[in-house]
């Protein structure tokens, strides 16, 4: 496979944008290449700029529940480009969207568009902040929910529980009212909320953890989670941001049965538009300006091409809500393939699955934490990879990564990539 044309512009690229990419993962640096530059994506493929054809799983890192440029999504786009990309004075269509997203999660009654995951988390911190007059806030280790200061903070071992932020550039002092914990770990969360609880403003957690590969909460520690955050008066964050319109039409909210008093999303609701918004119950979002006295502002928020193409992907999602069902068999069958390969080849590999995100994790340990996902053999993930691509296949260029599926992918993609996902492990065994 050539990749001479995007060497070409990577080349170009590293003089002008810090690394050749808007984005690190972008840069396929942690698998030792160089990134592919995209041309053009349609369903579930996607081609590079030298015309290489790849059964795409990263769907732009999870908007994409319906494939690229679907048509259904997009049609009508152009018209309402015609009509004005933004106006900075308010549209219709962003109140049907706030009333679609609000019927659709069950327990909460407003909503904010933002324009992304980390200002939809940021903004959810500052409000629950207001909202309890607390300024300590609870992650787990391992989750992401984007790149604003307070949230930067990652523990380097499950022993460290209190934020050092990984990021030069935030201050000791901003990371200090951020508390880490193990996810997974009833015990420390409890030790955590006897020695501190009244002073939590916010926990704020993925229930379905999609940045250390894929980790699912489990449901004990997800309701140990609940009891807990009301107990203490604690606002309960679901970072839905990846699992948000994904794993169920009403999200984790309804996947787990569980309720949070504030959700944020990102991803899907957008349908490929930079979107984000943050919602709860409406004597917390009352909070936010020009309500209540917490600031929270944005030229192009609720931009009405971007509402425009989330809000139709959202209502074909709550009228085919059969997609969820079909999503996940087809999860299934690429999580079974896998384990079937690696039964072959004598690999204890743990294989990780929820809904239509699949993980293959480069280790024998079965992964319910960032300990264990940090076992992983990173080198033999970057062999794979590397394997992958070369036979058409994409991935997430990092072990930490999901697999996206949308309902574009269909048997014969699901098959062809089996097929290279079972030499790649054995190219990447051999090594
Ligand atoms: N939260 C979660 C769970 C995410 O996965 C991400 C991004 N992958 C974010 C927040 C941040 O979103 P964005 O990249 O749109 O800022």
């Amino acid at each position: 496979m050539e990749h001479k044309r995007s060497a070409e512009i990577f080349e170009e690229a590293v003089k002008y944008i810090p690394g050749g990419v808007n984005s690190p993962v972008r840069a396929f640096k942690s698998v030792g290449i160089n990134p592919i530059f995209i041309d053009h994506a349609h369903g579930s493929h996607i081609w590079d700029v030298d015309g290489n054809e790849y059964i795409d799983f990263i769907c732009s890192w999870g908007p994409l529940i319906l494939g690229h440029s679907n048509e259904q999504i997009t049609a009508g786009i152009a018209d309402m480009v015609a009509k004005g990309t933004s106006y900075g004075v308010p549209t219709a269509i962003e109140v049907e969207m706030a009333k679609l997203i609000v019927d659709a999660y069950k327990g909460i009654d407003k909503v904010r568009m933002v324009n992304s995951g980390t200002e939809a988390t940021m903004s959810a911190l500052r409000v629950a902040r207001g909202y309890t007059g607390r300024n300590k806030i609870l992650k787990f280790e391992g989750c992401y929910h984007g790149h604003s200061d307070a949230l930067l903070v990652k523990s380097g071992s499950g022993t460290i529980t209190y934020g050092v932020p990984t990021s030069p550039g935030v201050p000791a002092d901003v990371v200090k009212h951020t508390l880490v914990t193990p996810y997974n770990n009833i015990e420390a969360l409890e030790a955590i909320f006897n020695e501190q609880g009244d002073d939590i403003a916010a926990v704020i957690v993925e229930p379905i953890g999609g940045n250390m590969g894929l980790v699912p909460a489990e449901r004990d520690f997800l309701e140990a989670l609940r009891k807990i955050t009301q107990e203490h008066g604690t606002v309960l964050i679901f970072d839905e941001v990846i699992t948000g319109f994904r794993i169920a039409y009403g999200s984790s909210r309804e996947y787990f049965d569980i309720e949070p008093d504030m959700v944020c999303f990102g991803k899907i609701i957008g349908g490929g538009l930079p979107v984000g918004a943050y919602a709860g119950k409406a004597e917390i979002m009352d909070m936010v300006s020009p309500v209540g006295p917490v600031y929270q502002a944005g030229t192009l928020s609720g931009n009405p091409l971007a509402m425009y193409i989330g809000k139709k992907q959202l209502e074909y999602l709550r009228d085919h809500q059969e997609v969820y069902k079909e999503l996940e068999e087809k999860a299934n069958y690429l999580a079974q393939g896998i384990r079937t390969h690696l039964q072959d080849l004598g690999l204890n590999y743990h294989v990780a699955q929820a809904g239509s995100l699949v993980c293959l994790f480069f280790t024998d340990k079965e992964v319910r934490n960032y300990e264990d996902a940090m076992t992983c053999d990173t080198e033999k993930f970057n062999h794979y990879f590397q394997a992958l691509l070369e036979q058409g296949v994409l991935v997430g260029p990092a072990q930490y990564e999901a697999m996206f599926l949308s309902t574009a992918h269909t048997k014969e993609d699901l098959d062809k990539a089996l097929v290279a996902i079972g030499n790649a492990l054995r190219i990447a065994h051999n090594k």
